[in-house]
């Protein structure tokens, strides 16, 4: 049950009644029962947490926003790398003790579900959620009924719900329009991630930003310093300057106020990646709203231009009106000074007021539980607690090479079982005809040399790069003692054919018997075969068109369980690489764009693979362990676990950006 459910505790637990009842009698479960809820209370009750020690006079709590935020995959609120990295963010501050609230959407129509059909074309399945069955209840009022507030303005009643998810010692507050006395567009806005046109988009930016201010405020918390998680949610620094305006002070005042407060994250370099709505629909929705503010409505709509350009853009306003800003790894710093820097007229570009926290990851999440049993054993029990000591990561040394070796080579064969058992569920309930079945993975043989390439399937990503020379490919494809294979799985937006053709073409690939089984596409990539793909492939691949990933959290997922990447010096890899961690594609800041770069950066993958990647991997003694490989792997650990896990980005995040914001505010 549990993983058919795919690891959903509340479904477990509420459909496994007489299985508890039996364990309830059962003396060696419920010892171990015991010593769980131990060790959890003992974790919520932590109260020497790095963030009582290293800020004992902060006051207050922190509101992150963010449109969507990937906790676990029973909780289906999130779409992807965004959503995933709020996820990982709210549940290291639980870990370090960082009073951090959420605040996002909860989207009770439910989740697209990605299907491929026979010819390769992506289907969008829409799949409703039984949220009786996630890890969410109804916030409720004191008197025990539904949380509702109202949030409209001007002739518009607008009513959100309000839904709570405990993640550890911290709470996500999520709102819900789909409420009694709402009109049915309104009922709507909540309705999907990212779902309809321009007007609901601004609609549901409105609720996030604004709504979600006056959440908070109705439900007491006290917000000290607010964090937008990408534009979606820039509209909250407007409501904060109406409530100072409200107070009695001028806008000008106003503005000055919250930037001491106040933190925005960017998230990338692709000008698609920016919402910019059109000014007559903002001025529109905001006719009331900015008489509040007491601006005329050109003024206001100055806020979300860029150069004086038309055109209403969130991260503009949200560069504009937050006090500290930043990007999320160096390079992306570099990227976005230069992106933004018309922002601050005479100041020079390199001084743009821009700074950069480069992403990491939730170890706890991502690193698989027998490696990191495996890690307690060899670099101590507070290894956990000592994450972001690089000293403590040089005991890696100490593993035995053939112990890594098998817990990787489990890993792997665990990918594959479910890969396989996702295919069967396929053929079984008549989805799938046979040649999906083996494109799904059911041929993957698991002493091969395994690429995982696995994320969105955006353009700029270039999933189809490895198979830029074919016939080069599948040379190493079909290799009869040697051989390679690749396992993609990745989500194109509903709405880009051009990402759908991208996966037609990987598709067609794996269903032909001329590539011998040796591509392999899956479906419906989320966060729960995300998992097994960073835990089980031999190799991670990445090659977006540099300098546009702004970080890229999937590699250091993989690198953190011995993974090593191969990959384009863009993104977090250009700080994480070091020459013997993994393997570089092009040079730092890539080549540009065009067939020509295209083709470079491809004939460097080949190489790399031909004569370095290959022969380390198939270079096995008699025990059949790749010993230069396994040192490849260690070295991936070391180098990577404590600088890009979420420890290290946290406390980053709460030293340069949260802590003095409120140490202002006091003033
Ligand atoms: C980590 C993760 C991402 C982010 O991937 P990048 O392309 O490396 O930023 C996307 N989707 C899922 C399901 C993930 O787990």
């Amino acid at each position: 049950m549990w993983s058919s459910s795919h690891h959903n505790p509340v479904f477990l637990l509420q459909n496994s009644q007489a299985r508890l009842e039996t364990l309830a009698h059962d003396a060696d479960f419920l010892a171990r029962y015991d010593g769980v809820i131990r060790a959890f209370d003992a974790y919520l009750a932590n109260e020497g947490s790095w963030f009582k020690k290293a800020h004992p006079d902060f006051k207050g709590a922190i509101a992150y926003f963010s449109a969507e935020f990937g906790v676990h995959n029973s909780l289906r609120i999130y779409s992807g790398g965004l959503g995933i990295l709020a996820g990982d963010h709210c549940k290291t501050a639980s870990d370090l003790g960082v009073p951090l609230v959420g605040v996002g959407f909860m989207y009770p129509q439910g989740y697209g579900q990605q299907r491929i059909s026979s010819d390769g074309w992506q289907q969008n399945v829409f799949e409703h959620i039984d949220w009786n069955n996630s890890p969410v209840r109804p916030r409720l009022s004191p008197a025990g009924e539904r949380f509702i507030i109202d949030i409209g303005w001007g002739s518009w009643k607008l009513r959100v719900a309000v839904w709570e998810v405990v993640v550890g010692r911290m709470r996500l507050y999520l709102m819900d329009t789909n409420v009694e006395g709402n009109s049915i567009p309104d009922r709507e806005i909540s309705g999907r991630l990212y779902g309809g046109d321009k007007t609901m988009r601004l609609r549901q930016e409105i609720v996030l930003g604004i709504g979600g201010v006056r959440v908070l405020r109705a439900l007491n918390v006290p917000a000290a310093v607010f964090h937008a998680n990408e534009g979606h949610c820039s509209f909250l620094f407007l409501e904060l300057a109406r409530e100072r305006v409200g107070a009695g002070r001028s806008f000008k005042e106003a503005v000055l106020d919250i930037s001491s407060s106040t933190v925005f994250t960017t998230h990338t370099p692709v000008e698609a990646g920016h919402d910019v709505f059109d000014e007559q629909l903002v001025a529109e929705y905001f006719k009331t709203y900015l008489t509040e503010l007491g601006l005329s409505q050109d003024q206001f709509l100055d806020f979300g231009r860029v150069g004086g350009e038309s055109g209403w853009n969130m991260t503009a306003l949200a560069l504009k009106l937050s006090g500290r800003r930043n990007a999320v790894s160096r390079r992306h710093g570099i990227v976005s000074r230069h992106m933004w820097s018309k922002l601050w007229p005479g100041v020079p570009e390199e001084k743009a007021p821009i700074a950069h926290v480069t992403n990491g990851v939730h170890l706890a999440t991502w690193v698989q539980q027998d490696l990191a049993w495996t890690f307690t054993k060899y670099l101590g029990e507070d290894w956990w607690d000592k994450q972001d000591d690089a000293a403590l990561w040089s005991r890696v040394a100490a593993i035995p090479d053939d112990e890594l070796w098998m817990v990787h080579q489990r890993n792997k064969e665990e990918w594959f079982k479910v890969l396989r058992s996702r295919a069967r569920n396929r053929w079984i309930s008549g989805y799938a005809d046979s040649s999906q079945v083996l494109a799904q993975g059911s041929l993957l043989d698991s002493s091969a040399l395994t690429v995982g390439f696995a994320r969105r399937f955006a353009s700029y990503k270039r999933a189809n790069l490895i198979l830029h020379d074919l016939s080069r490919l599948k040379a190493l494809l079909l290799d009869q003692w040697r051989p390679l294979q690749i396992v993609f799985a990745g989500k194109a937006h509903p709405a880009d054919d051009l990402g759908k053709a991208l996966i037609q073409q990987i598709y067609r690939l794996a269903k032909d018997p001329a590539f011998g089984g040796r591509i392999v596409f899956v479906e419906d990539y989320d966060m729960h075969v995300a998992r097994y793909f960073v835990q089980g492939c031999d190799l991670w691949l990445n090659n977006p068109l540099a300098p546009l990933e702004a970080c890229g959290t999937s590699g250091e997922k993989a690198a953190v369980n011995g993974v090593p990447s191969l990959s384009v010096l863009d993104g977090w890899w250009e700080e994480g690489y070091n020459g013997n961690n993994g393997w570089a594609i092009g040079a730092c800041g890539g080549r540009g764009s065009g067939e020509d770069a295209d083709a470079a950066d491809a004939k460097d993958i080949y190489e790399s693979l031909e004569k370095n990647i290959i022969p380390l991997y198939y270079d096995q003694g008699p025990d059949r362990v790749p010993r230069g490989w396994v040192k490849v792997m260690k070295e991936s650990i070391r180098s990577v676990a404590p600088q890009f896990g979420g420890n290290r980005m946290v406390k980053e995040y709460v030293d340069k950006l949260y802590a003095p914001a409120e140490a202002l505010v006091k003033i």
